[in-house]
């Protein structure tokens, strides 16, 4: 893109020149431009290969685009030198960008990610999902609790586009009239792919008042507002299944709508498409197509399931029994009653095949479980990670292994370096290129070049190294100052914890120790470097314990700012609505990266990721894919601590955990513990909530806290007091980056099409 391109783009919009014009002006020709480029590269149906993939997905946390399609589109730098000469600042047109708030956290971030490298690997393959007005929620802070504000994102100029495609789409007393609108999926260098979102034109935004309530009953009006609306009552339930209806029987048209364009008969249509199941919540696609085939396009039932079995794959997300969907049936026939009949039969077909109650569809209590027919009717369930696939395989799902061993198989997560390096850290970007010359950004695993002698024994580069994370804890302290008035010193240690808040994270672990240490330094007993802690999270809205532990984080923050001679040596600090925006600019300051879930528990993990990319060091336990970073890293360049998957499985099978014990034995934990329901938290917060966090770890601790605390006091020790060896340090962020190729969603994409998609 040249000047003159940009020129003409905001005449044409605004009539001013790049001198006068205004950033929202700015960015809106830029989005246009960029749209137009992007459109060289799109292939119109038919015209390359055969066969497609859909991934679809109830989320696709995709970030802001401008910056990463610039990139992608190799035109960053020019944009950014233009916008110099001419007085402005690209940052600053960033910031007028609204982040798509269309989904939770890792699933649909990993959904983002695969798109960015499906078509950078010049793949064809398409996102389907929803187009959420309101997207999860807005999180704001208020006396110390977390309050749920919508998130608007729809307004223009937008990255949406509206195209012509409708469909009809069948309930039980209704109809609804669909619209697809597209987002370009823009590939690094290389082609661009699509990001189809559905949508109603019913839609009504003033449905929702007082935060993100509104009426749940008319689902005309209320079935896109947000993504997962709270589910706590039956009504917030039936409109989910409405919702994942609503994704799969639009997805179903398209699908066989585009195959028979090329030619299909359907017959054939395995040669057309494949179908990614991202988690359980698109699972109807399945009876959706069985029901299409047959009720529409003449198939025997037979045959139909024949050809819809071999087109879909599943992957599976988690391993939390309470995270595996089940739906009554009569919430079907409340919505949905045509996909009834058709469950049925599958249902029936397991039945007369095997004598296992534990594989069947449809259970004793008429509960259908959605993962159960996504494995009998699907070619392929993968897991995210080698310890997650394992334990599908040998626990969770080992009665379903034991019937189709093949069809397991495992595709460890990974996430796209364009935006994750190239656009979030541009310094060390550089850097590396300067050392190893610029083909890591194609392939990844050049990465490992960095770990030669002559850089990691190098006391130039291991200083430059060290100089540009102070340059990016500077560049976060400015932001956090600048737009939350959040005041962080850039010479402490910034210990970051920020994914969502779940109780198998263990983010109440994390406090734990902070009050220990807020105690320690209280009695005289300082740290050598200054500590800050930085917690981001949000909390699903009817999850109380979730929130109970935001508020004590909140309440501790409180505490600590205002206590003068604690204040210069340990700061905790809990940034609001934590994102794909914030992540950017968190992950490449952080010096040590927490990644403490409960071993067993985490699937994957992303964030993990991202931090070892950005030079982080990970302080973890062998859970998800922290056990292949270890392997990886080795001993001496990770912090592992606490029990093992293994420990922890049996130790849930026996059934013999006490918290209690730990809280009776152990002087520490008791004071910590002991602390939350303390004067002055008590006087900083809400005296139920904090009492019911300190009844919750005191009488049950699901997540087994206890256990690993002394382990997690002692490594996290250690980290600190290695800190204080710059050299050794620097050493140990070379080696976690040079490590860190394995873990580019480029790999993980590749891996996908070889053993599943098979897409030429
Ligand atoms: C990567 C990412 C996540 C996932 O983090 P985990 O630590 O893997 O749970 C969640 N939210 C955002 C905004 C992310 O960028």
């Amino acid at each position: 893109m040249n000047q003159k391109q940009l020129e003409q783009k905001l005449t044409s919009l605004c009539h001013k020149d790049l001198r006068s014009c205004q950033n929202a002006e700015l960015y809106h020709a830029l989005l246009k431009l960029t749209q137009e480029l992007a459109q060289e590269k799109e292939h119109p149906l038919g015209a390359d290969h055969k066969k497609k993939l859909y991934y679809i997905s109830a989320e696709f946390l995709i970030g802001k685009l401008l910056s990463n399609n610039l990139i992608n589109l190799g035109i960053y730098s020019d944009v950014k030198e233009i916008l110099e000469q001419t007085g402005h600042n690209l940052s600053a047109v960033e910031e007028l960008e609204p982040e798509p708030s269309l989904g939770n956290g890792g699933l649909g971030r990993l959904a983002a990610c695969f798109l960015d490298s499906i078509a950078t690997l010049g793949l064809k393959g398409d996102g389907v999902g929803l187009n959420y007005h309101f997207g999860l929620f807005r999180q704001k802070f208020s006396h110390n609790l977390q309050q749920e504000m919508p998130d608007p994102w729809l307004e223009n100029p937008s990255w949406l586009k509206k195209t012509d495609v409708t469909y009809e789409i069948p309930y039980r007393n209704f109809t609804l009239t669909s619209r697809m609108y597209d987002v370009q999926v823009t590939g690094y260098h290389n082609r661009t792919n699509a990001l189809h979102l559905f949508d109603v034109e019913t839609v009504n935004e003033s449905l929702v008042e007082d935060g993100i309530s509104f009426d749940k009953t008319d689902i005309k009006e209320n079935l896109t507002l947000f993504l997962y609306p709270d589910d706590s009552d039956r009504a917030g339930r039936i409109l989910r299944i409405y919702q994942q209806y609503f994704m799969c029987a639009n997805a179903a048209r398209l699908i066989l709508d585009e195959a028979q364009a090329k030619g299909s008969d359907l017959h054939d249509l395995a040669d057309y498409a494949v179908i990614q199941i991202n988690d359980t919540h698109p699972s109807m696609i399945i009876p959706e197509l069985i029901r299409l085939l047959t009720t529409e396009h003449g198939f025997e039932m037979d045959e139909a399931i024949e050809i819809v079995s071999r087109i879909c794959a599943y992957t599976n997300h988690t391993i939390l029994a309470e995270a595996l969907e089940t739906w009554p049936i009569e919430f079907f026939k409340e919505a949905v009653p045509q996909l009834i009949p058709i469950m049925e039969i599958l249902d029936d077909k397991v039945r007369r095949k095997y004598d296992d109650p534990s594989v069947y569809l449809i259970d004793r209590e008429d509960r259908v479980h959605m993962a159960h027919m996504d494995i009998h009717y699907g070619f392929s369930v993968n897991g995210v990670a080698a310890l997650h696939t394992e334990i599908l395989k040998e626990d969770t799902l080992h009665n379903f292994y034991r019937l189709y061993p093949e069809k397991f198989n495992n595709k460890t997560n990974g996430i796209t370096f364009r935006r994750w390096l190239l656009y979030s850290n541009p310094e060390l970007s550089d850097f590396i290129s300067s050392l190893i010359g610029e083909g890591w950004k194609m392939n990844a695993d050049e990465l490992q070049k960095l770990s030669d002698p002559k850089f990691s024994q190098n006391a130039k580069v291991l200083y430059r190294l060290l100089s540009i994370k102070d340059q990016k804890k500077n560049q976060l302290a400015r932001y956090l100052k600048e737009y939350k008035e959040i005041d962080i010193n850039p010479e402490s240690i910034f210990d970051i914890q920020v994914k969502r808040l779940h109780e198998y994270k263990r983010q109440q672990m994390n406090l734990l120790y902070l009050i220990c240490k807020y105690q320690e330094i209280q009695e005289g007993k300082l740290p050598t470097t200054p500590i800050t802690a930085i917690f981001g999270a949000k909390a699903a809205p009817a999850y109380t314990i979730a929130k109970d532990i935001i508020h004590a984080i909140l309440c501790l923050e409180q505490i600590i700012g205002s206590d003068s001679k604690v204040r210069p040596w340990l700061n905790v600090v809990m940034v609001p609505n934590y994102n794909v925006t914030l992540a950017e600019k968190l992950i490449p300051a952080c010096d040590l990266s927490e990644q403490i879930s409960l071993a067993s528990k985490e699937a994957s993990g992303t964030g993990n990721m991202k931090f070892m990319l950005n030079g982080a060091v990970t302080l973890g336990t062998e859970d998800g894919a922290n056990v292949e970073i270890h392997q990886l890293v080795g001993d001496s360049n990770i912090y592992i601590f606490g029990d093992s998957s293994q420990t922890v499985i049996d130790r849930y099978r026996e059934g013999s955990y006490r918290s209690r014990d730990y809280y009776e034995k152990d002087p520490i934990i008791r004071r910590a513990v002991d602390f939350i329901t303390g004067p002055q938290m008590m006087a900083a917060g809400n005296s139920e909530s904090l009492k019911r966090l300190s009844d919750e770890l005191l009488n049950k601790d699901w997540f087994m806290t206890f256990p690993d605390f002394q382990s997690y006091l002692k490594a996290k020790e250690q980290a600190f007091r290695d800190y204080e060896n710059r050299t050794a340090w620097a050493q140990k962020m070379l080696i976690n980056i040079s490590q860190a190729g394995y873990f580019s969603s480029d790999r993980t994409i590749r891996e996908y099409n070889r053993d599943i998609w098979k897409l030429s």
